[in-house]
């Protein structure tokens, strides 16, 4: 199977067509249309085998990754996603390990209408690069930047998950059941990305951020673009799953849910005057958002159980951020 018929067989002709694709797959780029009114969000993401996934995970699992850390985040930006480019470099062209990749990759390009227009496809060490774009009504994006002291600071779904799913691969029990170490790698190797509700965030969302490097480091970022602002963070408020709460009766603590990576949450501000507006989308919306703590003046990040500051976790998921960080009220 040589470069071309692969790239046929495996992602021109899995798709229709979408109505913004003007070309697409074949020629030697792609032309694709912009609604009026409208602004372009792209965003890349490359997962490499050995660093961002198992050499030997399951390519259902790879294909469908690589597509949701990118959806991810265009969601952040309150984009909505259209179409997207595949650079994939491979050992070899194995067809069993192409067609379960493909799959994946096209169960979640289906499910948000992303059109897969086009890509590069080279031999070499396992190595996944995804490119997407999207767009949003003109200056509608949601940035990193627009975070103020009085905000209140947001975060969905739960955090930790991948961290146990990481923790699960490398064979640590955690005293959990088969099913829920199942569900763990599952939220590791097959994160949602909140695309709908980035979207409707839009006017609503002071800034969003979307949880890849630990919720502390993220936080970071966003503080930080929003000129240096600090926050304080009630840890006893911050979202955990079943599989997180049971862990915890065997021992685990807070950490992996402040720094454990890969749980493609949105973590988002809203300002105290768009907080009704907020309460009226969160309670129609699927996705559960609970409020954890507040943006503030001060530069820094300052963690706190019920009233008490609590020592941060020694991991290196916010060391960007290391020398602002305090426990001090
Ligand atoms: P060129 O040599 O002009 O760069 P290629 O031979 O690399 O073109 O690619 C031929 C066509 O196939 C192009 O439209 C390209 O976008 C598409 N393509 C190549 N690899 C992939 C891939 N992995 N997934 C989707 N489209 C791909
Ligand atoms: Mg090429």
């Amino acid at each position: 199977m040589d470069e071309f018929s692969l790239i046929d067989e495996y992602f021109r002709r899995r798709q229709e067509k979408s109505p913004w694709v003007i070309e697409g797959i074949g020629d030697d780029a792609a032309v694709v249309g912009v609604p009026p009114g409208h602004e372009l969000v792209m965003a890349t993401d490359t997962l490499v085998a050995g660093v961002h996934f198992a050499a030997d995970a399951k390519p259902y699992d790879v294909g469908w990754k690589a597509l949701a850390v990118n959806l991810s985040d265009l969601a952040a930006m309150g984009a909505d996603p259209a179409c997207a480019l595949l650079n994939l470099t491979l050992p070899n062209a194995d067809s069993d390990w192409l067609d379960a990749f493909a799959t994946g990759f096209f169960t979640l390009a289906e499910r948000f209408k992303v059109a897969l227009v086009g890509g590069d496809t080279t031999q070499g060490p396992l190595t996944v690069s995804v490119q997407v774009s999207g767009w949003v009504p003109r200056g509608e994006a949601i940035l990193r930047s627009g975070a103020q002291a009085g905000d209140k600071l947001f975060v969905t779904g739960d955090l930790g998950s991948a961290a146990l799913g990481l923790k699960c691969q490398q064979g640590e029990a955690l005293g959990l059941s088969e099913a829920m170490r199942c569900e763990a790698a599952r939220r590791l190797d097959r994160p949602e990305p909140r695309v709908e509700t980035g979207c409707l965030l839009r006017h609503i969302a002071s800034a969003a951020i979307d949880v890849s490097d630990g919720l502390l480091a993220d936080v970071g970022h966003l503080l930080v673009a929003s000129g240096n602002r600090g926050c304080r963070i009630q840890a006893n408020r911050i979202p955990l799953s079943p599989i997180y709460q049971a862990a915890m009766e065997t021992g685990l603590g807070m950490s992996a849910a402040l720094t454990g990576g890969d749980d493609y949450e949105l973590c988002l501000t809203i300002p105290p005057d768009r907080l009704d507006a907020f309460e009226a989308l969160r309670a129609n919306h699927s996705v559960n958002m609970v409020e954890i703590g507040e943006i503030e003046q001060t530069p820094g990040i300052r963690v706190f159980h019920g009233s008490q500051p609590m020592a941060l976790p020694a991991s290196s998921g916010y060391r960007h951020f290391g020398e602002q960080l305090t426990t001090e009220p």
